[in-house]
């Protein structure tokens, strides 16, 4: 007999907001008994205007650490745990722990601490609700003293912790150092949370359950009910989330792709809807030319001239170097014979202005520097890009035709991905023109 199937389901806020929220949980994990291991968030919001917990602890833990009145935030914060409980009749009290709480805010036990007690406190509802065992993520999810995430010491822990149990809910977001200090991920860090279960127990799926029913092609407040993504590969995913799509956690994919393992984004609200299946790679069946357009404002291209530059030994190397001692990551390098750019976040640029240009004159002697200001960079990423001719010829005639001038050129030599340079002016056009010319 083969082995059991074996899912991890993580939850974000929204799916847990209230109490009918956690019904909707529970009917999604009986309804396929594989969903043994459950990563929980924080309640999210219920309605648009409405508070999540997490915002709300930091908030709170703030006022308190500095000694101002915090208690009708914590009141708050104690209402929504209590009204789940007493709308599900979960039989657990959380006074004790809310006690706990009170004293740690009150003698500064740390924000990091503060923000984790939203997933900790739902944990402990969801794993009562469902009858599964709570394991606290502080005792197996493990962090350096420094707060550095340790992924292997982590996979040891939590492996061997969650194969002794049948069922568990494991809360998202946060861990432990050895001394006992609660570490969180990022925020929106639970998702990585649900990848670190899903390696630990060697899952065969990763179902990350949200309140979309997956990745959209490109932004919905610039193109209106753009297509969904139906499936995309870890790389795709990569690309998209970098250039500002934002469903899943950046950090949550590396966990799952080493071991293989496939990462289905699915709806709490729409469960039969067919959700994003993110995967090592596509079937020939399922691949389309482009599989989504994504992109981010306010970058600067610091273009170098120097005559006879791709004669010189070594240019490349001290221009990285300029980069490097002023502790700059740049996105991109596009090249020409005499001339090289490099494209930064423009806020960082301005930070660093004067060391740039003093590294860059002192290393390179350049002929000319020239900075643009003004730049947003667009990349379309689609896998089934290198086998369908003509995508180029879509590609920049859509934007000439859109009058959106085009700065800058880089195509990854995977070609899964061509990122654009245009005006910041223009971004929302670009996007716009690109999709019309490349999806409808
Ligand atoms: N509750 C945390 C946040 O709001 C983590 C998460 O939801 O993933 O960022």
């Amino acid at each position: 007999m083969g082995r059991e199937q074996v899912v991890v389901a993580k939850f974000g806020g929204s799916s847990l907001a209230d109490a009918q929220q956690f019904r909707k949980v529970k009917e999604i994990l009986k309804s396929n008994p594989a969903r043994r291991y459950v990563v929980p968030s924080a309640p999210g919001k219920r309605s648009s205007d409405d508070e999540k917990v997490t915002d709300l602890l930091y908030q709170c833990y703030g006022r308190a650490s500095e000694g101002k009145g915090y208690l009708s935030i914590f009141k708050k914060i104690k209402a929504r745990y209590q009204q789940i409980i007493d709308e599900l009749g979960i039989p657990v009290s959380l006074e004790k722990e809310f006690e706990v709480i009170e004293q740690a805010f009150l003698s500064h036990a740390g924000e990091e601490y503060a923000a984790s007690r939203g997933e900790y406190l739902n944990g402990i509802l969801l794993a009562a609700y469902l009858g599964y065992e709570f394991v606290d993520s502080a005792e197996v999810v493990r962090f350096s003293k420094d707060g550095e995430f340790e992924p292997e010491r982590t996979n040891f822990f939590l492996s061997d912790r969650l194969l002794k149990t049948k069922s568990a809910v494991i809360p998202g977001f946060y861990g432990a150092d050895d001394a006992g200090n609660i570490h969180t991920f990022t925020r929106g860090g639970s998702d990585v949370t649900g990848a670190i279960v899903a390696r630990a127990v060697k899952a065969d799926l990763y179902e990350n359950w949200t309140d979309v029913s997956g990745f959209l092609l490109t932004d919905p407040s610039i193109v209106e009910n753009p297509k969904k993504i139906d499936v995309m590969t870890y790389a795709e995913l990569r690309e998209l989330s970098y250039r500002g799509a934002t469903v899943l956690h950046e950090e949550a994919v590396y966990p799952v792709r080493r071991e293989g393992i496939s990462i289905h984004i699915r709806n709490t609200n729409q469960p039969e809807e067919r959700g994003t299946l993110i995967c090592r790679k596509i079937n020939p069946e399922d691949e389309v030319p482009i599989t989504g357009i994504a992109g981010k404002k306010n970058f600067a291209a610091i273009s170098i001239a120097k005559n006879c530059m791709n004669a010189q030994i070594g240019f490349c190397k001290k221009l990285l170097e300029a980069f490097e001692e002023n502790d700059i990551a740049f996105e991109h390098m596009p090249s020409g014979i005499d001339t090289i750019s490099v494209i930064l976040p423009h806020e960082e640029y301005l930070m660093k202005e004067n060391e740039i240009m003093g590294s860059l004159q002192r290393l390179l002697q350049p002929d000319k520097i020239e900075v643009d200001e003004d730049m947003a960079l667009v990349t379309v990423v689609g896998k089934g890009m290198r086998s369908v001719s003509g995508i180029a010829a879509r590609f920049f005639s859509s934007l000439g035709e859109a009058n959106v001038n085009i700065k800058m050129i880089d195509m990854g030599s995977n070609e899964i991905n061509c990122t654009i340079g245009v005006s910041n002016k223009d971004f929302e056009r670009a996007i716009q023109a690109l999709y019309g010319a490349l999806v409808e």
